[in-house]
Order: C-alpha cells, then sequence, then structure tokens
C-alpha cells in the first residue's frame, strides 16, 4: 500500500494557528485529551468483548502508558483499546478535522467566548498541536485481521496516512514538542499535569522516563521499585457510602486537597435518577474566624477533571467547602454562558444544594449531639447559604441552632419556647462576650438568657431572620435595661423627677456631653452602678455605616442616643441623688467615673478617655492614703 496523502485544510484558513492562539491559557488540555481518549478506546474495546463483538485476551491488563523522552522530545501516549484502521483514521482524525473546524470556524470567527471549545467540536486530539509540531499515530485495530497504520502531521495542513509497523492492538500517539511546548518535557511538570487532569482516570496510568537514572540504595545497588500507577482508578466517591469508612473519607481529603486539616464531616453524593451524579463535600474546620473560607470544588466529568470552582454548576454557598463532583450527564464541554442559561444545569446545582439540606437535618435529628459538635464550625457555611438560597434556607431553617449564656445549643423555636414568659418572640444575643460581660452576668443572675452571635456573619444573619420571621425581633443584650432587671421602685413619682433632675444638672456639668441621656431606675442588683445602652436601631446604623465605610457622611445625620441608667439601689448614686455636702470637685469625680465604668463594660474606650480614665484612678487613690 502506497502512502496516502491529503490535505486537512478547510476553504482558506488554516484551523492550527486558531487553535494555539485561542486555547493559549490551556496549553495543559492536550494531556486530558488524549489521556481520555485513551480512556474511551479502553472502554469501547471492553464493551465490545462483553457483546461478544470482538475477542480479547483473558484478563486483560488494561492500561495507559506515558513516555517522556527529554532528548528526543517527545512524549507518547499509548493504549491497549479499541485501535484504528486506516479507513478509521480518515473517518475519525481526518473528517472529524474537517467538520470539527469548519464548525469551529464559523461559530467562533467573531467571539471572544472561547472556554472549553475543544472538546465541544470534537477537536480534542488536535490539541495536540498546541505544544507539538509533529504528531504521528500508531495504530492497529482490535479487528480480525486489521493492519496497522500509521498517520504523521506536522501541524500545517498536510498529513500522511502509510501502512504501519505497530504489532499489538491499540493506539500509540507520538507528539514532537515544540518551541512552545517545552515546559511539558519536564517530568515534575507532566506528572503534575496527568495527576491534575486524569488523578481519577479508570485505567491505571504509568509515567515512564526514558533514560533515568535508577533510585540506589546507600551501597550503590539499584533498588527495584514494582511501576506505580499515577491515578487512582476507582476514587472513593465513585464507591457506595456503605463501603467507605472515616478512615477512607479522612485519606481522600488529605491526598485530594492536600490539606492535612482533618475536614468535620462530609456528605457523600450519589445518586443515578434523574441524573448520574457522585461526589463528597467536605466541611473543613476552620482554625479562627478569620480563616480564609476558600473552599475548592473539583467538578470532574467521568473520572476526568474539568476545572475548579465552576458555579454555575455549584451553589456559591457551597464553593466555600471542599470536595469533588463527578457528572457524566452534564454538558461540560460547552460555554460558561450556555452553562448559565441551562434549566439541567441549574436542576443539578437545586439538586446539590437540597442534599446538602437534607444531610444536615438528617444529622440534626438522628444525631444531634453530634451536630450540635460541628455547629460552631459549620455554621458559618450554613448561615451564608441560607442568606443566598432561599430554598436552602426553607429547608434548613429550625436546624439553626444558637448557643445559649450557659453554653447549650437550642433552636430559635427551643429559646423563645423558654423565654416565653419573660419577653414573647424576642431574642437577646451577644455579639462581644468580653465586652459585653456586665451584661451577661445581670442576665444570668436574674434568669434572662441570650444567644451568642458572634461571628461576622451573624450581623446580615439577623436582619434575614428578622425579614423572614415576621414576629421575631433580635436585641444586643445591651440595648436597653431588661425590664427583669429592674427592682421595685422605692421613690414616689416626685422623688424620682426630682432626683432625676439633680442627677441630669450634675452629670451635664460634670461630662459636657450634650447628647448623653441620662436616666434613673432600680435595678435588682446593687452591685453595678451604671450601665450605658445604646438602642439597636442606632446602633444598627451605627454598624451599617462602619461597615460601608460611609466615612464621608456627616456624622450628625444618624445621630445614636446613648442613655447612661443610673442605679437608683446603688450606694453611690444614692449619694449622689440628693444635696449633700460632698465637696464639688469630688462629685465631679464620682460623675466622670461611673460614666466610664459603665462605658466600659459598653465598648472599649478611645485613648484618650483611657488617658483621663487611668490619671482619675491614680487621683482616687492617692484620697485614700
Ligand atoms: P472526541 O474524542 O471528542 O471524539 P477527538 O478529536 O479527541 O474527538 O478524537 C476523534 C476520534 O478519534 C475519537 O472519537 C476516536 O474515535 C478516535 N480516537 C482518538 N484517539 C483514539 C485512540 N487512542 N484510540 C482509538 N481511537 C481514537
Amino acid at each position: 500500500m502506497s502512502v496516502e496523502k491529503g490535505s486537512l485544510s478547510i476553504h482558506s484558513e488554516n484551523i492550527f494557528p486558531i487553535i494555539k492562539k485561542w486555547l493559549y491559557s490551556d496549553h495543559d488540555i492536550f494531556v486530558r485529551e488524549l489521556i481520555s481518549n485513551a480512556s474511551d478506546a479502553i472502554t469501547k474495546l471492553k464493551q465490545l468483548s462483553t457483546m461478544n463483538e470482538t475477542s480479547i485476551e483473558e484478563n486483560p491488563q488494561f492500561k495507559i502508558d506515558v513516555l517522556l523522552d527529554e532528548t528526543a522530545k517527545t512524549i507518547t501516549f499509548s493504549d491497549n483499546g479499541i485501535g484504528m484502521t486506516e479507513e478509521e483514521i480518515k473517518k475519525y482524525i481526518n473528517q472529524i478535522a474537517f467538520s470539527g473546524a469548519e464548525d469551529f470556524l464559523n461559530t467562533y470567527k467573531d467571539k471572544s467566548d472561547k472556554e472549553q471549545i475543544i472538546g465541544h467540536f470534537g477537536l480534542g486530539f488536535y490539541s495536540s498541536f498546541m505544544v507539538a509540531e509533529q504528531v504521528t499515530i500508531h495504530t492497529l485495530s482490535h479487528a480480525k485481521g486489521a493492519t496497522p497504520a500509521l498517520w504523521r502531521c506536522d501541524g500545517g495542513t498536510e498529513f500522511e496516512l502509510e501502512p504501519g509497523t505497530r504489532n499489538t492492538r491499540g493506539t500509540e500517539i507520538t507528539l514532537h514538542i515544540s518551541e512552545d511546548g517545552q515546559s511539558f518535557l519536564n517530568e515534575y511538570t507532566l506528572r503534575q499535569t496527568i495527576n491534575k487532569y486524569c488523578g481519577f482516570m479508570p485505567y491505571e496510568i504509568y509515567l515512564t522516563v526514558v533514560g533515568k537514572e535508577p533510585a540506589k540504595d546507600a551501597e550503590g545497588n539499584v533498588i527495584i521499585e514494582e511501576p506505580k500507577p499515577l491515578n487512582t482508578t476507582l476514587p472513593l466517591y465513585a464507591k457506595s457510602p456503605s463501603d467507605c469508612t472515616d478512615d477512607d473519607y479522612k485519606a481522600f481529603y488529605r491526598s485530594t486537597f492536600n490539606d492535612f486539616k482533618e475536614p468535620l464531616f462530609w456528605i457523600h453524593l450519589n445518586m443515578d435518577y434523574p441524573f448520574n451524579l457522585k461526589g463528597i463535600l467536605y466541611f473543613p474546620k476552620l482554625n479562627t474566624e478569620f480563616d480564609t473560607m476558600e473552599g475548592q470544588i473539583k467538578l470532574y466529568n467521568s473520572q476526568v477533571f474539568v476545572a475548579d470552582n465552576i458555579k454555575e454548576v455549584i451553589p456559591e454557598f457551597l464553593l466555600l467547602l471542599k470536595g469533588v463532583i463527578d457528572c457524566p450527564d452534564l454538558p461540560l464541554n460547552v460555554s460558561r454562558s450556555f452553562l448559565q442559561n441551562d434549566g439541567f444545569v441549574k436542576k443539578i446545582s437545586n439538586y446539590i444544594s437540597k442534599k446538602v439540606a437534607d444531610k444536615l437535618s438528617g444529622l440534626f435529628k438522628t444525631e444531634r449531639e453530634v451536630f450540635e459538635g460541628f455547629w460552631e464550625d459549620i455554621s458559618p457555611f450554613i448561615k451564608f447559604g441560607g442568606l443566598k438560597d432561599d430554598k436552602f434556607y426553607d429547608s434548613v431553617q429550625n436546624i439553626y441552632l444558637y448557643k445559649t449564656l450557659n453554653g447549650n445549643f437550642v433552636t430559635l423555636e427551643e429559646y423563645l419556647e423558654s423565654a416565653k414568659e419573660k419577653h414573647d418572640n424576642k431574642v437577646f444575643y451577644v455579639s462581644d462576650v468580653k465586652q459585653q460581660g456586665q451584661y451577661i452576668n445581670m442576665f444570668k443572675d436574674h434568669g434572662l438568657d441570650a444567644v451568642m452571635l458572634t461571628h461576622s456573619i451573624d450581623s446580615p444573619f439577623i436582619s434575614h431572620l428578622e425579614s423572614k420571621k415576621e414576629n421575631v425581633t433580635f436585641s444586643r443584650i445591651d440595648a436597653d435595661l431588661n425590664e427583669h432587671l429592674k427592682g421595685d421602685e422605692t421613690l414616689n413619682e416626685e422623688e424620682k423627677a426630682n432626683a432625676l433632675s439633680h442627677l441630669e444638672n450634675l452629670f451635664k456639668s460634670s461630662l459636657k456631653l450634650d447628647s448623653l441621656k441620662i436616666a434613673l431606675e432600680p435595678m435588682k442588683t446593687e452591685e453595678v452602678s451604671a450601665i450605658v445602652v445604646l438602642s439597636e436601631e442606632s446602633r444598627r446604623m451605627q454598624d451599617m455605616m462602619r461597615m460601608y465605610g460611609m466615612a464621608g457622611m456627616d456624622p450628625n445625620m444618624f445621630k445614636t442616643e446613648t442613655t447612661l441608667i443610673l442605679n437608683s439601689n446603688h450606694s453611690l448614686v444614692k449619694h449622689l441623688m440628693v444635696e449633700t455636702d460632698i465637696e464639688e470637685d469630688t462629685k465631679h469625680l464620682i460623675c466622670e467615673h461611673l460614666y466610664d465604668l459603665a462605658m466600659i463594660s459598653h465598648m472599649p474606650l478611645d485613648s484618650d478617655a483611657m488617658t483621663k480614665f487611668i490619671k482619675r484612678n491614680n487621683a482616687l487613690l492617692l484620697k485614700l492614703i
């Protein structure tokens, strides 16, 4: 048989410069394309054999070999799959290139949307020309009596096809690497690339480096090593959850994400209907609130890696987790703008979100203690999910937990139920345990409870809850003096009015703070002389201004109302309430000090106030001598 020469070119344009230019950022994708073609070729052969359409050896050892020859500047991919006849080469390699190229040019000539186009147009094999100046295919078909074929193309528009020399079934594709692709002639880079795309491929992949010095022991003897495949042919997510142990899940997490912190727990997704989807989502452990909540969800299509963090497929809030999702039904080779508008893709995303909600609810119902143990670590994710996705919120709204002052975890319903007698539909919360310690103690002493909402996500989360639960309001523990913290009134109305007016004058002249309101209340506790409260509304407004950096705005626009509530049951206040012969200076000093003491348990003092506070303390100590 003679050498057949032909032309791949269509019309006047050459496809290769376009492929090279447009796919520049994804140079390494040729590894994925060639190895997945090899894997497909093996799968096809297995299918034919199962259907008795071909006969193959007993117990075949299917595998894919990658051979790196740095000196010859070649990378060879070979498989023992189905192989191709000369006719098939014409049909699948030449023809496909032809039709694929035509579509490619027509569709993308004027567009900038160029992601994922290669596979879509059946140009996978041609991605090899991004890094190769010549490609040869040696192949022998499985078909009885088939003759080997050799195809060669130098990246231009011409190809050659002639009888080949391969004497075993399968295909061997050799890339003669061009200047552009030199980085792939490095063992480490090639190994990394194979791992990235093909780490879970269903057939073993071996990498051999030509001329590599064998490893030697201390005495200089060559260590004979069994060749090890680079990939895991049956990744954990593809197994049935009942066959996986906790240790398996942890080991899979470590090896897939190179994260040596243990994940908190995981969700194994496994479904065949109405679409195929398998995967494992891990909730990572965050060490501090400020640990980056940056996850990584790897998306696979039939055990071939496609991309990280495709937000069209994975619900946004789950991108904070770590995990793998394999969905063979996804049209992953099409552009992202298509994915965005695709109803099927949306369904998958909704399904994943629903599955996560179901698992969490299941855990809450059946193993509440375990769930409580995880809660503080997973709550930022779940709250974020609730903020981002209404359906998700609806499914998990009853499992949000709140840590009480005693360290117990309760649901909102449970909290409201137990507080019903004292404050109906009102939730008191702590946003900073240290800062609000004084109020916490007062609450505890008088049988009141509050919940901890101390994470930065809690402020938007509270607003969200209020918008969802119309009757419920949230109030920070220091927003008001709770009715239950008030003792019996010992003064009559007139006495109280006189005392208050007296105190107002005294404090205003001492503190010189015009906007400060003074109030007088009998508190149950006799140990606290005064507290400062700032209405929930004013404080939220302040927080918002701070959060959105509305620094340039006139601060008087939302004038905040701070109130100093003096405890009429405290002896110091009692002294100040009436005319006494205490020296004027001492009275001022006490007023300033009472105010500072109340402020300290409300918010950190600024540096000026702190300096004065320290000075005054020293002056007070001197008075003791
Ligand atoms: P796609 O894989 O998207 O169909 P490719 O351009 O990668 O497009 O490959 C075109 C065709 O060439 C494949 O569908 C297959 O029929 C054939 N082919 C490619 N590589 C091999 C191989 N290693 N063994 C057998 N056939 C192959």
